[in-house]
């Protein structure tokens, strides 16, 4: 069993817009055309079982076409769905009971494309409400390749964080890009062994080694295979993830056994 717990694609009629945007303030390519069907294309190719999309509302106004896709479509051919939330979201409690509603496993946060830091207090509020709905939170971590003069998420954030919710988002808060993306040394001293999952999405090709080196000081358990596709190839990934140097029961944990708690598999 394989699944990818980071991956995005866009509704049909703006995937082609939005991935030429996304191209050309981060600099890469993707590997597929962003839609849907692409990205179960890549599954099937390369044996990846099941992908979490990750939908992001850049406005406040997009939440409620976001929510209702992603409640629509998923569990459907082994893609699940987070839910989208802003930070200026006028009904915080209503959006977020709705996400629950609709077996919605948590929410996508991303500080820099939302363009707030997340120490926020808005933020803080969403996640604490999420939390008391067993909502898992994800959230982008670190360095943005679109935003690199300013990073909104970083490790010494996410310590606020913990701090402000201790003991009400133990093991809910999910950070992308291995704890905070190419900031691993920082990811290494501060986050190791606090109470987050971390998923390998975008690094795992970077520094393959640093990967290891956070799994072994953070602990198996809560790690989660990650691509990013379509901004990261997911054959490749999977690749280079059976190289790195853990035990089999260390790569199935990480590969599924973690995902499938989350998603109630
Ligand atoms: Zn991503």
């Amino acid at each position: 069993m394989v699944i990818d717990f980071h991956t995005h694609t866009f509704p049909d009629k703006m995937a082609e817009k939005t991935i030429a945007h996304l191209e050309k303030i981060g600099g890469i390519p993707a590997h597929t055309d962003g839609k849907r069907g692409s990205l179960l294309e890549s599954m099937k190719k390369y044996g990846v079982d099941r992908s979490v999309v990750l939908p992001v509302a850049t406005l406040p106004k997009q939440e409620r076409s976001i929510n209702t896709l992603s409640a629509e479509l998923n569990g459907r051919d082994g893609i699940f769905y987070a839910g989208g939330i802003h930070p200026d979201c006028e009904d915080v409690c209503g959006t977020l009971d709705f996400i629950k509603q609709s077996g919605l496993f948590g929410i996508k946060l991303h500080p820099d494309y939302q363009g707030v830091h997340f120490d926020d207090p808005r933020y803080i509020n969403i996640m604490r409400e999420a939390a008391k709905r067993d909502l898992y939170i994800v959230t982008h971590a670190g360095i943005d390749v679109g935003f690199r003069s300013h990073v909104h998420c970083t490790p010494d954030m996410i310590l606020n964080v913990l701090g402000e919710l201790e003991g009400v988002i133990d093991n809910k808060l999910i950070l992308a890009h291995m704890g905070s993306y190419e900031m691993p040394s920082e990811v290494l001293c501060k986050l190791c062994g606090k109470p987050v999952y971390m998923d390998t999405a975008a690094v795992l090709d970077l520094y393959p080694e640093k990967c290891v080196e956070i799994i072994r000081k953070h602990g198996a358990d809560r790690i989660l295979f990650a691509t990013d596709s379509p901004w990261k190839p997911q054959g490749d990934y999977l690749r280079i993830f059976e190289e790195l140097e853990l035990s089999d029961g260390e790569k199935e944990k990480i590969l599924a056994k973690n995902a499938e708690r989350i998603l109630s598999l």
